[in-house]
């Protein structure tokens, strides 16, 4: 039995928007934040508490990552309606929606086809379209490219998740129109994350990397015209221009012209740019205020991480996720927020062999001080994945030079591809925080939108 979203979604923003504000409405302040680690299968998981343990020092598996602390936890069905192991577009679609569709596609329902542009007759209103529209504070961040299908099912409608800045079609505008073009609200109030190229004409060179060309041939620029829309509006592209954000009005900041960083190879970067958990702190002190917000932060890369087969910086990003959590823990009251961090879909890495306690999770299996062996007499890690680039010659020639921790290394496999898949196994979910009850059981993706919309809109805590 599943009871407690009966209340019809209409009924709550009806009550949400007819009240000034959330303290007059009696409800008090309402704040939900959805964390999505792409990509992040219970393996993903498992392994990140355990490298987490063992980057201080400790054997590991004891370890708790932020969020496996939190309460509620629920297994989560990801497919899309018309795949059994989903992409992101439709998984993020059904995570902000309420409504499973079709792989590819981004908050349109699941009777349009993928790739022909369908009226505004297929699109299902997002949480931030309906908290815009409500009055609530906003807030996206992605490590992976703004217009990704990720942060891009929040405030766009797209038939193709690839139309990121052009559509073959000009009845349907691209992704990153679609978020200059918002109109519930005042518009998304923060946004973080990389993807800037998608913004900028084609002729004009990038701002931080002047080698690199903006990707519009439309020839606008998107930045501008989201700047010029409303006064108080302010965009940012480096770690400089991060810190000096002023505390009040909205915020741009697209700080790669593609995906950010990996957490691993960060620091590396010219311009600079913010982790996760820092954008995280800072979304959350701009967004603060009575009547609440909704904010999504997604960690991107362990997902592009998986596809390259390359556990180590899956890891590091599953551990940089956990300490963004950890950030938005400590930035907010329980009693007025709930947090719900989950996957969209999973990967195909496992963990096997018999290691002994404590072994190195990046490194070969061994067990009493003896390193196990295959039939053929090879050594091999504890982490592999059931397809992907690890099986292919040139993979196998490359590991021979380095070392299983190394942050290149890409792990064995069985079925060589040049691109690791998704995996169709379930992600699980954890929750925070006011109603994060509902979370719990077996859920189907959709379901854990009613949690959501229900902390946001509904109820009273
Ligand atoms: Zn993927």
């Amino acid at each position: 039995m599943r009871a407690p979203f009966v209340t019809s979604l209409a009924s709550l923003l009806v009550a949400a928007t007819g009240a000034a504000g959330g303290a007059a409405d009696g409800h008090g302040t309402r704040n939900v934040i959805l964390f999505v680690g792409d990509g992040m299968s219970v393996a993903t998981v498992t392994a990140a508490r355990i490298f987490e343990g063992q980057q201080r020092g400790e054997t590991g598996e004891e370890n708790y990552l932020a969020f496996e602390e939190f309460e509620h936890v629920a297994l989560v069905k990801t497919y899309n309606t018309d795949m059994q192991v989903p992409d992101s577009a439709g998984t993020m679609t059904a995570l902000v929606t309420g409504v499973k569709t079709r792989a590819g596609v981004l908050s349109i329902g699941p009777d349009a086809e993928r790739g022909v542009c369908g009226g505004e007759e297929t699109h299902v209103e997002t949480i931030a379209e309906q908290a815009e529209a409500a009055g609530f504070k906003t807030g996206i961040i992605s490590t992976a490219r703004f217009t990704h299908a990720t942060p891009a099912a929040l405030y766009a409608h797209s038939a193709d998740r690839n139309w990121e800045a052009t559509t073959p079609d000009e009845a349907c505008a691209d992704i990153a129109r679609q978020f200059v073009e918002f109109t519930p609200g005042d518009g998304i109030d923060v946004a973080f994350s990389g993807g800037r190229a998608m913004f900028l004409p084609n002729a004009v060179n990038d701002p931080e990397y002047t080698f690199r060309n903006g990707q519009r041939i439309d020839g606008r620029n998107l930045i501008d015209e989201w700047l010029s829309a409303h006064s108080d509006r302010h965009f940012v592209f480096d770690q400089a221009g991060f810190d000096q954000m002023p505390a009040s009005g909205q915020l741009l900041g697209l700080f790669e012209p593609s995906h950010m960083q990996w957490e691993a190879d960060r620091s590396g970067d010219p311009g600079g740019e913010p982790s996760l958990a820092e954008m995280t702190k800072r979304a959350i002190e701009h967004l603060r205020n009575d009547q609440g917000f909704f904010l999504m932060v997604e960690s991107g890369r362990i997902d592009h991480a998986h596809h390259a087969g390359n556990a180590h910086r899956a890891l590091v990003d599953t551990v940089a996720y956990a300490d963004a959590v950890g950030a938005a823990v400590e930035a907010t009251d329980p009693a007025e927020t709930l947090i719900v961090v989950t996957a969209d879909h999973s990967h195909t890495m496992t963990i096997a062999g018999y290691p002994g306690r404590g072994n190195p999770i990046l490194g070969y299996v061994a067990a009493g001080g003896e390193t196990q062996k295959d039939v053929a007499g090879n050594v091999y890690t504890t982490l592999s994945y059931a397809n992907g680039p690890g099986a292919t010659d040139a993979a196998t020639a490359a590991r021979e030079k380095l070392s299983p921790d190394d942050v290149d290394y890409i792990q064995d496999a069985a079925v060589p591809m040049f691109v690791e898949t998704h995996g169709g196994d379930d992600v699980a979910a954890y929750a925070h925080g006011i109603g994060a009850e509902g979370i719990r059981g077996v859920m189907d993706q959709n379901e854990i939108y009613d949690v959501l919309a229900n902390a946001l809109f509904g109820g009273s805590n």
